[in-house]
């Protein structure tokens, strides 16, 4: 392990050593609620792999980010929504661990089956 990602937010989140409302786990990818959200629904798309920039992480690590952020856009019931990722301090990035936004408009609703909690 490196030095940075042992003082790495999102790999403490993947180690289990900082909570979080967790919304989808595979061996590659980790999903969760982003705790100061923009809109009810805001999620989180990760890799587990750790990298600041998206061209930090190899090819394979990458393929299910888009199909989850796809995914909990379908389950916020939202009909607007943004996917946003942001690389360097320059872009926004404030988290230096490669994320996806999901990010719901307002108007999202309950869906599939996720009761959303309150935030
Ligand atoms: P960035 O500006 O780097 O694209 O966004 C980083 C995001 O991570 C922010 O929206 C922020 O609220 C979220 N975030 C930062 N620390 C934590 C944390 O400890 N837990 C969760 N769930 N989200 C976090």
């Amino acid at each position: 392990m490196t030095s940075k990602m042992a003082s790495c937010i999102f790999c403490k989140i993947i180690k289990g050593d900082i909570p979080c409302f967790k919304l989808f786990e595979s061996d590659k990818t980790l999903a969760f609620l982003d705790i100061n959200p923009l809109s009810r629904g805001h999620a989180l798309v990760i890799p587990k792999f750790h990298g600041e920039k998206l061209t930090d992480i190899p090819d394979e690590d990458l393929t299910e980010l888009l199909p989850v952020a796809k995914k909990l856009a379908l389950a916020t019931g939202a009909a607007e929504y943004n996917i946003l990722q942001n690389n360097g301090a320059g872009a926004h990035q404030v988290v230096e661990h490669v994320h996806f936004h999901m990010i719901p408009k307002p108007n999202a609703q309950e869906g599939l089956g996720i009761s959303w909690p309150q935030q």
